[in-house]
C-alpha cells in the first residue's frame, strides 16, 4: 500500500516575518456586472478578463497583466500589507507597488493572523492556511454536500465535530463489529484518516477558525479500509463498492482516496479501476492522490489514481505563499498509466499544509508544550519547563541555560517537529493536495448540485493554470483555481442536466 502523506516534512520551514502594523484600510473593489447573485467575494477573478489595452503593467508580485488604476502605489498601502509582503517576497521593493488584489490578499492574511494569534507579531512565522493560499470563497464552504473519505483509520476531531457532529457515519470494512467508538481512541492508525479528512472539511475549532477546510460545512462518511502499516488494494476495492451501496443514503457526492493499490494495472480488467468507474457512473466524483514518487525514476501512477474518470491530484509547492508566480512542483507521481492516460489532471498543495494532531499522543503533549514555551515570557520560561518534566529530556537538562538559549532551543523544536501550534503541525504529501481538491469540488456542488462528476472535473480541469516552467506531465492542466471553478460552476446551471454525463 502506499499512503500519499507524511507527519513529518524534513525540509526547513519558509516563514513569513510579521509586524504590528494598523489594519489595513484599502478602497474596495469596483462592483462589477455579475449575471448571478451571491458572488460577492468571487468578483476580482474577473479581472483577468480585461482587455489587453488596459493590461499595460504587470504586477510584480503576482505577475498578472493590470490597469494603471489596478496597480496600487507605496504611499497608498498600509504598513501591514507593506510588512507582511516583503516577508514573503523577499526582492520585493515597496517602489514597485502591487495590484490590488495583491494587497488584498495579503492585508487579509495579516488581519487573519492577528485575530487567531492575538500575541503574534515581530519575527514571528505561521503557515498561511491552503484556502487563503489558494484565494478560496468563503461564502461557499461544502453545505449540503456529504463527502466519504476512505483511509487507514479516522479520529472524531473538534475540528470535525464542534459545535455540531458533521460525521454521518463510521464504517470499518475491515472489522464489520468496528463501533463508532474507534473514532474517538487515538490509535497510530488514525492519524492519516484525520489528517486528510480535517485538511478538507475542518472548521478551525482549535484555531480560532483560521485553519478551516475549503468544505468547513461538509458532511462526512468516513470509511476505514485498512492499518497504518497496510492498505490492500482490494480493501481499498471493497471501500469504494461500499461507498457506492450508501450513496443514496448519506447523499454522498465525493469520494477522497488519499492512498493508493498495490501495483500498477490497466482500468479494463483491474477491479478496484473498475469500481471507481462505477463510482463515477453512480453520480460520485472520485478524487485520488497520485502519490510521492515524482523524484523516483519509477513514478508509477497505480489504481485508483489511474483509473480514466477519476480525479487525479498531484502536488505543488507554493512555498506557503500567497501568489501564483513563484509555484514549484512538489515531488509527485505522474504518468503516463499503464493505459497510456495522463496523470494527474490537476495538482494543489502538497507541502506546508496546516493538519491537526492526534489528541492524546505524545506528539500533541509535546507540541503543547513546545507552543506554551513559545508564547512564555522570560519571566516564566523556567516555570513552564519545570511543570513539565519528562516530555522532552532537551528542556529537562536545559533548565541552567541562559533565557537565549532556550529560546533558540524553542524554535528548533517547532521547526524540527513542524509544529505550528499545540495543535497543528505542517504536513506533506498528496494525501493532502486530494483533499484540498476535493472541498473545492464540495463548494462547487454547493454552488450547482445538478452537476455531474465528469462535469466538476471538467470545471476544475477547465479554470485551472498551468504553471509555465514546469512540463505538462507533471502538472496535467495546472493548479486549481477555487474561485474560477466556483465561478464557472455557477455559470453552468442551463447546462446542466444529468442527460449530458451518460
Ligand atoms: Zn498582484
Amino acid at each position: 500500500m502506499t499512503r500519499h502523506g507524511s507527519p513529518r516534512p524534513s525540509r526547513s520551514l519558509p516563514f513569513a516575518l510579521l509586524y504590528n502594523a494598523p489594519r489595513s484600510i484599502l478602497a474596495p473593489d469596483n462592483p462589477m456586472d455579475q449575471p448571478v447573485s451571491q458572488v460577492d467575494d468571487l468578483v476580482d477573478d474577473e479581472l483577468d478578463n480585461a482587455s489587453d489595452e488596459v493590461r499595460r503593467l504587470v504586477c510584480p508580485i503576482c505577475r498578472r497583466g493590470v490597469s494603471p488604476v489596478e496597480l496600487l502605489s507605496a504611499n497608498v498601502l498600509s504598513e501591514a500589507v507593506v510588512s507582511i509582503v516583503g516577508a514573503n517576497n523577499p526582492s520585493w521593493r515597496v517602489q514597485l507597488g502591487i495590484c490590488r488584489r495583491c494587497a488584498e490578499r495579503f492585508g487579509e492574511a495579516h488581519d487573519r493572523l492577528r485575530r487567531a494569534y492575538p500575541g503574534f507579531g515581530h519575527r514571528e512565522y505561521k503557515i498561511l492556511p491552503t484556502a487563503m493560499r489558494l484565494g478560496a470563497s468563503a461564502q461557499y464552504t461544502g453545505r449540503g454536500v456529504t463527502m466519504a473519505f476512505l483511509d487507514s483509520g479516522f479520529y472524531a476531531h473538534p475540528d470535525l465535530i464542534e459545535p455540531r457532529n458533521r460525521i454521518l457515519k463510521y464504517a470499518d470494512i475491515t472489522n464489520p463489529r468496528a463501533r463508532d467508538s474507534a473514532l474517538y481512541e487515538p490509535n497510530v492508525s488514525s492519524w492519516h484518516g484525520m489528517m486528510t479528512s480535517v485538511v478538507a472539511c475542518g472548521n478551525g475549532h482549535l484555531s480560532n477558525g483560521l485553519y478551516r477546510g475549503i468544505a468547513s460545512d461538509a458532511n462526512l462518511v468516513l470509511v476505514k479500509v485498512g492499518e497504518s502499516r497496510r492498505i490492500l488494494h482490494d480493501d481499498i476495492r471493497r471501500g469504494v463498492e461500499w461507498v457506492i451501496r450508501n450513496r443514496e443514503k448519506y447523499d454522498i457526492r465525493i469520494v477522497n482516496i488519499s492512498c493508493g493499490g498495490d501495483y500498477e494495472a490497466s482500468y479494463l480488467d483491474d477491479a478496484l479501476s473498475q469500481a471507481v468507474e462505477r463510482a463515477t457512473r453512480d453520480g460520485i466524483l472520485v478524487c485520488a492522490a497520485v502519490g510521492n514518487a515524482g523524484h523516483a525514476s519509477d513514478h508509477a501512477v497505480v489504481p485508483p489514481a489511474s483509473a480514466p474518470s477519476v480525479l487525479t491530484v498531484g502536488g505543488i509547492d507554493d512555498k506557503n505563499r500567497l501568489e501564483f508566480a513563484d509555484y514549484d512542483m512538489y515531488h509527485s507521481s505522474y504518468g503516463p498509466t499503464v493505459d497510456g492516460l495522463q496523470k494527474p489532471e490537476v495538482v494543489a498543495p502538497g507541502i506546508w499544509v496546516a493538519a491537526p494532531i492526534l489528541p492524546g499522543t505524545p506528539t500533541a503533549d509535546q507540541a503543547a508544550f513546545y507552543s506554551a514555551l513559545a508564547s512564555s515570557t522570560d519571566a516564566t520560561l523556567r516555570a513552564v519547563i519545570a511543570a513539565h518534566p519528562g516530555v522532552d529530556e532537551d528542556f529537562d537538562a536545559a533548565l541552567g541555560l541562559d533565557n537565549y538559549l532556550i529560546r533558540h532551543l524553542v524554535e528548533i523544536k517547532l521547526r524540527d517537529n513542524a509544529v505550528i501550534s499545540g495543535s497543528y503541525k505542517h504536513v506533506d504529501g498528496t494525501s493532502f493536495s486530494s483533499p484540498i481538491v476535493a472541498s473545492i469540488a464540495a463548494q462547487i456542488i454547493e454552488a450547482n448540485p445538478a452537476l455531474r462528476p465528469q462535469q466538476i472535473k471538467s470545471t476544475l480541469v477547465r479554470t485551472a493554470t498551468r504553471m509555465p516552467h514546469v512540463p505538462v506531465d507533471r502538472q496535467g492542466w495546472g493548479v486549481v483555481n477555487p474561485k474560477r471553478a466556483v465561478l464557472r460552476a455557477l455559470r453552468t446551471g442551463a447546462y446542466a442536466t444529468p442527460i449530458l454525463e451518460d
